[in-house]
Order: C-alpha cells, then sequence, then structure tokens
C-alpha cells in the first residue's frame, strides 16, 4: 500500500494543496451519481441463499414430530424442541438445560428480559427493577445501537465504560459495578463485537463474572450474536462465561442470547436464551404468561437443515466465503488510501459484521454527511454511543456484507476521500 506522509507533518502549502485536491476529487464523486449503502449489518441475498433448504422444509407430513414423539405442529414446549436445544448448547458451550429456543428474533428475547426484570426483577432480586428509585446500565462503548435504545425505553441510565482490544475494561466496570447499587447490569458482546470486532478474552470475563458487585442482582446481557461468525481460520472461542460465573458463586449473574439471523435467514432464523437452570426457569415462567409454545417446525426445519453442529460449523465457513473478500477490500482501500496519513484508524476484525472507523477527531459526522453527498449511505455519526452521543465524533461504523463486492469497493473508496477532505478542512481551519 502506498503509505502517504501523515497529515501533520505537512506544511500550511501543502496542507492547502491537499485540500484543494481533495475537495476535487469529492466533487468528481458527487457527479459520479453514487448510490450505495454501508449501514445494514445485514446477509446478502447471496448469503441468504445457502440456506434455501429451509425452503424445502420438513420431508412430509411424516416428520412433523420431535425427538421426544411431540408433534411440532401443536401448541407447547416453551423451551423449544430439545434437538436444537442440544445442537446449540453444544455451539455456545453450555448444557442443554441452560439453552432455552425461541422465536427469530434474539432482540425480542433481550427486551422481554429486561421487561420481566423490570415487572418482576430477576432470580437475585430483592424487588422489581421498575420500583428501584434509580437503575443504571454500564455500556461500553462504541456498542449495538439497539441495545442502548432499548434501555433508552425503560429510562434507564446509561454509563458509557470504554471498550479495550479484549472486551469492557474490567477495572473500570469492577470500580462502578463495585461501588453503586443502582448499576444493574452491563451489556456484552462477546464474539466478534458489534462494531468493534473486539473478542472478549477469558481474564476479562473472568473479571466480570468474579467481581463484588453493590447491587445482588446485577446482571450481564452476554450478547452472542456472532459467536459462530469467523473471518478468519483464527476461529476464536468465546469466553465460557457462564460456567466462570457460576464458579464464582455467581450463577445467575450472566443471560446469554444468540441467533440463527446471520446463520440461516435473519427474518426466520431460530433465537436462542441461555443462562443457569434457574435463570432459564425463570424466563420461561414469564414466558409462559403471553405464549404458549414457540414455532417448533421452524426449530425442527433447522434441526434437519444442519443436521449437527459440525452441519452449522461448515455452513458459517460457506458464509465466510462469501464475506471475507468484502472485509478484504474495505481493508485493501482504507490501507491504500488512509494508511500514513495519521487521521484514521480502523478494526481488522477476526469475525463478525462490522468495521469500525475512527476518523479525526470532530469530524465524523462530517464525513457522513459528504458521503451522504455523494451517494454513498453511512450510519449516522453517534450511533455507536448511547443517546447517539459520541463524545469525540469520531467513530463511523462501516458494515460491508450486504452490498456486491464491488459496490462495498466503491462505497470504500469514498469513505476515504470524505475522511481526507474532513481533514484537510479541519487542519486549514
Ligand atoms: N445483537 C447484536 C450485537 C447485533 O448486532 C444484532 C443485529 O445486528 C442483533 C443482536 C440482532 O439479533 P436478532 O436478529 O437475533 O434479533
Amino acid at each position: 500500500s502506498v503509505q502517504q506522509r501523515p497529515l501533520a507533518d505537512r506544511s500550511p502549502d501543502e496542507l492547502a494543496a491537499f485540500l484543494e485536491a481533495e475537495r476535487a476529487a469529492h466533487e468528481r464523486l458527487v457527479a459520479a451519481g453514487l448510490r450505495l449503502d454501508l449501514t445494514r449489518g445485514k446477509p446478502s441475498s447471496e448469503q441468504l441463499d445457502l440456506s434455501n433448504g429451509l425452503l424445502a422444509g420438513l420431508a412430509g407430513p411424516d416428520d412433523v414430530r420431535d425427538r421426544d414423539g411431540v408433534d411440532v405442529r401443536n401448541y407447547g414446549g416453551l423451551e423449544g424442541i430439545a434437538e436444537l436445544r442440544e445442537l446449540f448448547a453444544d455451539l455456545l458451550g453450555v448444557t442443554p438445560a441452560q439453552v432455552a429456543a425461541g422465536g427469530n428474533s434474539s432482540l425480542v428475547m433481550m427486551r422481554e428480559v429486561l421487561v420481566d426484570l423490570w415487572l418482576h426483577g430477576g432470580v437475585d432480586s430483592e424487588r422489581p427493577w421498575g420500583r428501584e428509585e434509580r437503575v443504571r446500565f454500564l455500556c461500553p462503548v462504541p456498542g449495538y445501537d439497539r441495545h442502548f435504545t432499548l434501555l433508552d425505553w425503560f429510562d434507564i441510565e446509561m454509563v458509557p465504560v470504554p471498550m479495550t482490544a479484549d472486551g469492557p475494561d474490567a477495572a473500570e466496570v469492577a470500580r462502578l459495578a463495585g461501588s453503586d447499587p443502582t448499576i444493574k447490569g452491563m451489556w456484552v458482546v462477546p464474539t466478534y463485537a458489534n462494531p468493534d470486532g473486539s473478542v472478549v478474552s477469558h481474564e476479562i470475563a473472568e473479571a466480570l463474572a468474579s467481581m463484588e458487585t453493590a447491587a445482588p442482582d446485577f446482571t450481564i446481557l452476554w450478547d452472542n450474536a456472532y459467536a459462530l461468525h469467523h473471518l478468519t481460520d483464527d476461529e476464536h472461542a468465546s469466553a465460557d462465561v457462564l460456567g466462570l460465573c457460576a464458579a464464582a458463586g455467581h450463577p445467575n449473574r450472566a443471560i446469554m442470547f444468540a441467533s440463527t439471523s446471520k446463520i440461516t435467514f435473519a427474518g426466520a432464523g431460530v433465537a436462542f436464551l441461555a443462562g443457569s437452570a434457574d435463570t432459564v426457569a425463570w424466563y420461561t415462567r414469564h414466558l409462559g404468561k403471553g405464549a404458549i409454545g414457540p414455532d417448533k417446525l421452524n426449530q425442527l426445519r433447522h434441526v434437519r437443515f444442519f443436521g449437527s453442529a459440525d452441519g452449522v460449523r461448515a455452513h458459517m465457513r460457506r458464509h465466510r466465503e462469501i464475506i471475507a473478500p468484502k472485509f478484504d477490500a474495505v481493508r485493501r482501500v482504507l490501507d491504500a488510501e488512509l494508511g500514513g496519513l495519521g487521521i484514521a484508524s480502523w478494526t481488522e476484525p477476526a469475525g463478525g459484521y462490522f468495521i469500525s472507523l475512527d476518523v479525526m477527531a470532530g469530524t465524523a459526522a462530517r464525513v457522513i454527511a459528504l458521503a451522504k453527498e455523494a451517494g454513498v449511505a453511512l450510519t449516522p455519526a453517534g450511533s455507536s454511543f448511547p443517546h447517539g452521543d459520541d463524545p469525540d465524533d469520531r467513530n463511523i461504523r462501516l458494515a460491508p456484507t450486504f452490498p456486491s463486492l464491488d459496490d462495498v469497493e466503491a462505497a470504500t473508496r469514498v469513505v476515504a476521500t470524505c475522511t481526507r477532505l474532513a481533514a484537510a478542512e479541519q487542519l486549514v481551519g
């Protein structure tokens, strides 16, 4: 890649010339009339096609019973069918009794859990969270915007904590959670986090599992949405948070979520909740107030389609073949066009769905506006922060899975040009 000289080392005349050149480059992009989109963290249709076997469905009217002989067309079975729980227990590193298989969305399960906590409290709660004077939650940033909007919906106060390369800053979390009983929990996306791609190390998981918390019912919402979504041969195993919590004497502290939204169909997969046996019983007890059973037919279809946990792993490698080149393209373009300028840094995730780009402080919103003028939609500035507030106006989340490879490359070129232009505008002043 062409490593360029840092902008900080350039003279005022050189910077003025750089600014002019980038303005002209941006004008050419605007004139080109592109229509591209790097906002959507969803599978491409080519990826969805990998699971078209699900559309054929089951073998027919003779294949409507699960292993226990239950007719999956009928009501019942709140915790999901045994064989699917077993299959995903293997993949998630827990026991089948610790897993419930539900509908198509893990985000809905997260909302259900928060509603249950709010109305009734959790296994270890003294009272419903809704009866507390104040409820606060630790939010590692950058993070997943929907986690934040969900908390905001409850009026739960969000306390940002920094992410490190190995997950949330555990010392800061322990300091806050250890001293303040209004801090009731935290989000963690342990594997290939949205958006920074980091993986929680065993040490950080252990620290979070074992720390003393002022609230007896401190709850880690462990959203393992990308547990199996590797992009390289270095397939990171998720830390065994439930085992670590149990070993530390806090068996109910963590509640895990996962789904096949980015394994089979984003709109028609299966979601999972995992926790201690008490947590699963607590969850299904509350679930039962408004449900008689999940879509077991879809669950059985998923079992037949995959066959085994290894079937899922093999399937994920086919996803990787489709999307890894798109991540490579982003990296290649950013390296070539921004490398050495000292105005941006970006993650090189080993999995997941996102690349997190940090541009020069104070320019993210400007970069996004410039990209929009050039026909490239980027996630709004601040999206990865509570209330959309990125205090440094620096972070931009790139989602390369949905567009075609050519479009990913073209869109990233626009991002690079806009990043250079915004930086030059700021430096020239
Ligand atoms: N959790 C994270 C971290 C995500 O990035 C996403 C989707 O982007 C979800 C959950 C949504 O999960 P589901 O489709 O199972 O509701």
